[in-house]
């Protein structure tokens, strides 16, 4: 039976990053690439975006193995969009330290044809005006749209954000973020006001505290599976989203979506990078599956 495909845009990056006990550089990552290998555990994925011509081998090979539809990923001359992250020791709060948005800096997608119809669409973590691109390029009526943000587009382009969300199905967003854009404080209030913006569904992450599923007739909420020892925090919400989306995408229920998703969630961290996502086996993510199973509270 051939699968589904996600159509997932967002970021592709080398990222640096800083932790409390280590520091590391040029790991190959991005909002895509975290979304992508999660993904992948569920559905084909379609990647779109670009990267440059300092692009490591082992990142070209990882979107070999991981990606099955490669024609909307560009490589051009100049640099890889670069990330820079330092962790706080309570592992929650996170400084960014540098953003060089090189080869992103002009990219202009025009969706290939197949792109254009695709039954799903991960909106990872990018500028809004680049996620709205993808949407209005969507020819499929029934697309069902996912998307991810992150304060900083809250904070620096607002209006673009606003008509990405009115576009959109599926919002998926840290507590944190729920707050700075709605300015409700308590979860059930900014639930219902992100609700009002245009998705149907809205998942509000809470970190070690489990994530919440919002819908007009629908609530979930499922705690966090006990990571032992934290390595690096980068990607966790995109591994959420990858396998969030991908689930739906092979008609799994939204029950089943959060599960699966806070169970990537909690393999991505015990790395630095990918690792841990590339290399975890079935059998670990479905022992998590049926510890979290337990932590449903509705
Ligand atoms: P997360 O930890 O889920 O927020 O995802 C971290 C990933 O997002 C890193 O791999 C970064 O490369 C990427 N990222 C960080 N800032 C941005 C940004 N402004 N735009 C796009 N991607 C970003």
């Amino acid at each position: 039976m051939s699968k589904n495909t996600v159509l997932i845009v967002g970021s592709i990056a080398l990222d640096s990053v800083e932790t409390s006990l280590e520091k590391k550089s040029n790991l190959v990552g991005g909002s895509t690439t975290y979304s992508l290998i999660s993904a992948s555990r569920y559905s084909d994925v379609a990647v779109v975006g670009v990267i440059g011509d300092d692009f490591p081998e082992e990142g070209h090979s990882l979107y070999k193995s991981y990606a099955k539809h490669v024609e909307d990923l560009k490589i051009v001359q100049g640099k890889t969009f670069r990330w820079g992250g330092k962790y706080h020791a309570n592992w929650n709060d996170r400084d960014t330290l540098f953003t060089d948005l090189g080869v992103f800096s002009d990219f202009n997608p025009i969706l290939s044809e197949s792109n254009k119809n695709r039954s799903h669409i991960l909106l990872a973590n990018i500028h809004p005006a680049l996620q709205f691109s993808i949407i209005s390029q969507n020819r499929n009526p029934n697309a069902l749209i996912v998307i991810d943000t992150m304060n900083l587009w809250i904070e620096t382009t607002l209006p673009d954000l606003m008509k990405v969300l009115s576009s959109s199905n599926i919002l998926l967003i840290n507590e944190s973020e729920s707050t700075l854009l709605t300015n409700q404080k308590n979860l059930v209030d900014a639930a219902s006001a992100l609700l009002d913006l245009g998705p149907d569904v809205v998942v509000i992450k809470k970190g070690s505290n489990g994530a919440e599923l919002f819908s007009n007739n629908e609530h979930l909420e499922i705690g966090a599976f006990p990571v032992k020892d934290v390595i690096d925090p980068t990607g966790a919400g995109d591994a959420f989203a990858g396998a969030f989306t991908a689930c739906l995408s092979s008609g799994e229920s939204n029950r089943s979506a959060l599960l699966h998703a806070s169970a990537m969630a909690s393999i991505c961290i015990e790395s630095f990078g990918t690792e841990r996502l590339q290399n975890a086996s079935n059998d670990e993510i479905s022992k998590r599956i049926e510890l979290l199973s337990k932590t449903f509270k509705s």
